[in-house]
């Protein structure tokens, strides 16, 4: 049985060195799992955190439609937590979704088209069911949006774009996700190697 409480110290240990990466400066960036025993409930980081301070206690509980549980409506959740809604109604057997304001990710997104393509690399095998670095991907990116009903219909209708774990929001960061913690982690860590991989090759 999982132990929720070990739950939150793992992602808060993580978000703690996501930070310390430069993947969440001023606060910004939010983060989220479910549980399998209860997986109707969202715990999502909540906003206005020093990443660098994060810790088990600085979660709160939302429901798929990113409102506050009971015990937390005190609190506003922030703003892009219905993205992660969205993204475990679209993908049910995902349980954590990371998320970072790196800066490859932003320069990446600032010069890209609709989509960012990348062949060849072993570290593409980081990506859940991809067995050889034979292989283009192509990484969704889409615009930023400080509408998020509006961002998340756009996921809705674009969902079938999302081949591979992650996407990339314009000039703002990387959405990655995965059915545990250390899948999530994979997904972004993966992208995040490739995008500086490839900023330093084509710049
Ligand atoms: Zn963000």
């Amino acid at each position: 049985m999982e132990n929720l409480a070990a739950l939150k110290e793992q992602m808060a240990e993580t978000i703690r060195r996501y930070h310390d990466k430069g993947w969440s400066p001023a606060t910004s960036t939010n983060y989220s799992f479910r549980s399998s025993e209860q997986p109707e409930v969202i715990y999502v980081s909540r906003s206005g955190i020093d990443k660098s301070q994060f810790t088990a206690q600085d979660f709160m509980e939302v429901g798929f439609d990113g409102k506050p549980l009971p015990g937390f409506e005190a609190i506003r959740p922030s703003a892009e937590t219905l993205i992660h809604c969205v993204l475990y109604q679209l993908f049910p057997q995902m349980h954590c979704i990371l998320h970072s304001h790196s800066v490859y990710s932003v320069l990446h997104s600032a010069v890209a088209g609709h989509s960012l393509t990348i062949e060849g690399y072993e570290v593409l095998k980081g990506f859940e069911g991809i067995t050889t670095h034979e292989t283009t991907v192509d990484c969704p990116v889409f615009d930023n949006s400080q509408d998020m009903e509006a961002f998340s219909e756009l996921l809705r209708r674009e969902a079938d774009r999302l081949t591979i774990p992650v996407f990339l929001m314009r000039k703002h960061g990387t959405y990655a996700w995965g059915k545990n913690l250390f899948e999530a982690k994979r997904h972004l860590e993966t992208i995040e190697y490739l995008l500086e991989c490839e900023w330093k090759l084509r710049h």
